[in-house]
């Protein structure tokens, strides 16, 4: 268990702090969407948080690459890693991708403790 000082203002007051650690607690996967969503705070806000806890070491962070058509990722890549060179051979539907807007991008952190913000 790592316990972290809460540095954020959208999480001063006690109950959403509450859900955030309630969330950290039982994922082990997490996208800024779903922290958002658990919490109320907004995506840059969610974002912070998990950037900061791969700043920390604490998380490792993949770049999910999702093929437009699909409503799963098709590639789940280390952010050290980058973005796929093009073209690439979509592993679902095995279609050529040759154009960069036929993919979409998001993140996803992988929690390497347990987190307790205080
Ligand atoms: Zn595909």
């Amino acid at each position: 268990m790592t316990k972290i000082q809460n540095k954020w203002i959208f999480f001063n007051d006690q109950a959403s702090l509450a859900k955030l650690n309630r969330l950290l607690s039982i994922h082990e996967n997490l996208m800024p969407h779903q922290l958002a969503a658990a919490t109320g705070c907004n995506l840059d806000e969610a974002m912070q948080v998990l950037m900061y806890l791969f700043y920390l070491r604490l998380a490792r962070l993949y770049l999910l690459v999702y093929h437009i058509s699909h409503s799963e990722p098709v590639l789940k890549r280390s952010i050290f890693d980058g973005f796929p060179e093009l073209p690439i051979i979509c592993p679902s539907c095995e279609l050529e991708i040759i154009k960069e807007d036929e993919l979409e991008y998001d993140f996803l952190f992988s929690l390497l403790d347990k987190i307790e913000f205080i």
